[in-house]
C-alpha cells in the first residue's frame, strides 16, 4: 500500500547535471538536510567504487560508507515530524531552571540513552503537566537521540495530526484505509504523540487515540504521550475536580500506558511529589 499519510516524508532532492572530478560530465542530486540546507550528494560512480570496489579500510570504503550512514540519518530526521522551530530542541539546549525541569530532563535522557532496553520490554514515557515547560522540546530531544544514536524509526506527530489522517482515510480517493494508517503508527520503533488532550475529544477521536494506544501496547512498543493534563485527577482549591489525562482518555488506556514500569514526568507539583 503506498504510503499516503506523510507521518514520514521524504526528504526533497533534485537532480542536476555536474561534474565529478573523477568521472566528468555526471548527473548530481542535492537533497534536503534536517538543518533546511541542500547538500550534494556524492558522485553516484564514486559511491560505487568506494563501497564496491575499494577494499575493506580503504580510506575511499570508510568515506563511502559514512556518506551512506549521514544519508540514513539525514532522511530519519528529516522524517521524523520535528519541524524546524524544534529542530535545536536537543537535551543540549534544554533550559532547566527548577528542580522539576532538572529531574524531566533527566529522565528523558535516561529514557534516551537506555532505549534498546526500554525497547525491548515496550516501556513507555508520559510527559504529563504544565504548559511551557519544554515538553515537546524534551520530546524532541529524545527523538533526535533515538534516531541519531540507536538508529531507530522514530516519528513525532501531535493527536490532532493522526485524527486529521485517520478522517482522511474516509474520503473515497483517500488510496489507504485506516487499517493501513494504524499499520503504519505501529510500525515505528518510537512514536511520540504530543498535545494529547489539547481539545475536547469526541468518541471518535477517543477511539482513534485508543487504538494507536492498544495496538502498539499489543506488539510492545513504546510510545512517548506528551500531555498539559496532569496524569491523575486532581482538584482546585474549591475542591472542584480538573481535567486530566485519566479523565480524558480513560482509565483503562492509561493503565495500558502505565504498564510495565512505565516513566512519568509530571511538571506538576502534585505529580512531583508522588515521585518515588
Ligand atoms: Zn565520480
Amino acid at each position: 500500500m503506498a504510503q499516503r499519510s506523510n507521518f514520514r516524508r521524504q526528504p526533497e532532492q533534485r537532480t542536476f547535471a555536474g561534474e565529478c572530478s573523477v568521472h566528468g560530465a555526471v548527473d548530481l542530486s542535492e537533497v534536503e538536510q534536517f538543518d533546511c540546507s541542500m547538500a550534494v550528494r556524492p558522485c553516484k560512480q564514486c559511491q560505487f567504487h568506494g563501497l564496491r570496489v575499494s577494499p575493506q579500510g580503504s580510506e575511499e570504503h570508510s568515506q563511502a560508507l559514512a556518506n551512506l550512514q549521514a544519508e540514513s540519518v539525514n532522511s530519519a530526521l528529516v522524517g521524523s515530524g520535528i519541524t524546524p522551530r524544534f529542530a535545536d530542541s536537543t537535551f543540549a539546549t534544554y533550559r532547566a531552571t527548577t528542580p522539576a525541569m532538572t529531574q524531566a530532563l533527566e529522565t528523558c535522557q535516561g529514557y534516551s540513552e537506555n532505549f534498546g532496553e526500554h525497547f525491548q520490554a515496550g516501556r513507555n514515557l508520559l510527559l504529563c503537566g504544565n504548559v511551557g515547560n519544554g515538553k515537546t522540546h524534551l520530546a524532541s530531544g529524545i527523538v533526535q537521540h533515538v534516531i541519531r544514536q540507536h538508529r531507530a524509526v522514530a516519528v513525532i506527530t501531535t493527536a490532532a495530526e493522526i485524527i486529521r489522517v485517520f478522517k482522511r482515510s474516509m474520503a473515497r480517493d483517500s488510496g489507504y484505509t485506516e487499517g493501513d494508517v494504524i499499520d503504519e503508527l505501529s510500525g515505528f520503533d518510537l512514536l511520540v504523540i504530543d498535545e494529547v488532550g489539547a481539545q475536547a475529544g469526541t468518541a471518535y477521536e477517543l477511539g482513534v487515540l485508543h487504538e494507536v494506544i492498544d495496538k502498539r501496547y499489543q506488539l510492545l512498543k513504546p510510545t512517548v504521550l506528551v500531555s498539559n493534563l496532569p496524569a491523575k485527577p486532581t482538584t482546585d482549591v474549591d475542591g472542584k475536580p480538573l481535567p486530566s489525562l485519566e479523565q480524558y482518555i480513560g482509565a483503562r488506556a492509561l493503565d495500558r500506558l502505565r504498564e510495565n514500569g512505565a516513566l512519568l514526568v509530571g511538571f506538576t507539583w502534585e505529580s512531583a511529589r508522588g515521585r518515588k
